[in-house]
Parts: structure tokens; C-alpha cells; sequence
């Protein structure tokens, strides 16, 4: 596997470079941009020399896949941490809030609730953002743009989450630019910190809008 561990830490530096470029070049805040490397549907042993060149940020969309997939990492390699960052149903709340370390994708006042009562039982309270469906597009999750900021507050004031950030997949096929723009707008009007947004086609335009954590797939594993 020596070939494969050579390539993952050559594909993590080419990421990072790039990252630390386009940071640099647009100057301005976040002082740091937490990579999550998007792992979805690769097995654990493609993931793991990712973990061995350094990764420790994943992103998983499925609950299940994780549940089956992330243990034997986890025990070999404590310090990792797991966003969960696909949708999320209030029945898998219990399984999402002990399988991961941030939930990306809280996007109604039902998934609050249920993982804010899932927390408390639990005594683990994890980091939350708010998923904002920025392109206002029928099919996709997310809360709509006009309702984000109050949506925030009631997590925090109601359902005592700590909601951390923003989180946005803009639609395909267009420029992303404007929409991370209008997220980063959105994040400061809601008094959130951190902004996810940024995949493997456009996270240095979501640096360049003030991202604070990318997440990034079939850049780093290949083709899905
Ligand atoms: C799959 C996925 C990504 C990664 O997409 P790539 O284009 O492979 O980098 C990022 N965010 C979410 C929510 C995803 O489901």
C-alpha cells in the first residue's frame, strides 16, 4: 500500500497548498480553513492513509455509513473528528449525535429538537450549523434564506444548540461566487463565526467569500 499512502499525502498537500494560496491571496479573515475531507462511500481502507499523511477532519452524509464505517478508525485513531454533513431524519438523531463530532445539517425546528434532547440525554453537545438553502432550490435541504437568521436564534434561544456556523451547497452549474457571498452575509447577520461552504470545484471561491471550512471529496479520494 505504499503507493497508495504516497498518493494520498500528495493529494492532501496539493489540496492544502491550494487552500493556503487562495487564503493568502484574498487576505482578509478567517485566519485558518479547516479542510473536512469527504469521505463518503470510500472504505475505510482508501480513508486511511489520509489519516496516516495527517487528515483528521472527515465528512460522512450518511449516518448508517458511518455507523458502519468509522469505529475500528476511530478506536485506532482517537483524535478524529466527523462532520456529518447530508440530511438528517429526527428518527437517526440518537445515531448522529454519538456517531459524530459536528452536525452540519440542522435545517428544521424538528431536527433541532430532536438532536437538542439527544444531547442532553446524552451529555454530549456537539457543535451545530444551520444548513441555509442558499439558491432557494425546490429539492435541496436547508432552511430558506429568509427565515436563517431567526431559525439561528431559535436553535440557540429555544433548543439551547450551539450553533457554530453556516452551512450552503450552492446550486450546480452556476457561478458559486454570489451565493457564498450571500451566505457569509447571512452568518454575520446571524452572529455565527464559521461558514462551510466549498467543494472540490469551487472551495478557493468560497475562501476567497470567507469560508472557514471546506469540504472537500472527490478532489482528495477521486470519483465517486
Ligand atoms: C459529497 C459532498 C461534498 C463533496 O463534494 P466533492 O465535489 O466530491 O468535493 C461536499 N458537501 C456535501 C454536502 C456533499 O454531500
Amino acid at each position: 500500500m505504499a503507493n497508495s499512502a504516497e498518493s494520498a499525502a500528495a493529494r492532501l498537500e496539493f489540496i492544502r497548498t491550494r487552500m493556503e494560496k487562495a487564503r493568502r491571496r484574498f487576505g482578509a479573515p478567517p485566519e485558518a480553513v479547516e479542510l473536512v475531507a469527504v469521505s463518503k462511500t470510500f472504505p475505510a481502507d482508501v480513508i486511511e492513509p489520509f489519516i496516516a499523511a495527517g487528515q483528521h477532519v472527515f465528512g460522512e452524509n450518511r449516518v448508517q455509513e458511518a455507523k458502519e464505517k468509522w469505529p475500528g478508525l476511530r478506536q485506532k485513531y482517537p483524535d478524529l473528528s466527523l462532520h456529518l454533513i447530508g440530511p438528517l431524519q429526527s428518527n437517526k438523531a440518537r445515531e448522529a449525535v454519538a456517531r459524530f463530532d459536528v452536525i452540519e445539517t440542522v435545517d428544521r425546528e424538528k431536527i433541532a429538537a430532536a438532536l437538542a434532547a439527544e444531547m442532553a440525554r446524552a451529555d454530549r453537545h456537539l457543535p451545530c450549523f444551520v444548513q441555509v438553502n442558499i439558491g432557494g432550490e425546490e429539492q435541496k435541504a436547508g432552511v430558506p434564506v429568509d427565515q436563517a437568521v431567526a431559525f439561528v436564534r431559535n436553535c440557540r434561544e429555544v433548543h439551547g444548540l450551539t450553533i457554530a456556523g453556516l452551512m450552503c451547497i450552492p446550486p450546480d452549474g452556476q457561478p458559486a461566487g454570489p451565493y457564498f457571498a450571500h451566505l457569509a452575509t447571512l452568518g454575520r447577520a446571524a452572529g455565527v463565526e464559521q461558514l462551510s461552504m466549498g467543494m472540490s470545484g469551487d472551495f478557493e471561491t468560497a475562501i476567497a467569500m470567507g469560508a472557514t471550512h471546506v469540504r472537500v471529496g472527490s478532489a482528495l479520494f477521486g470519483k465517486r
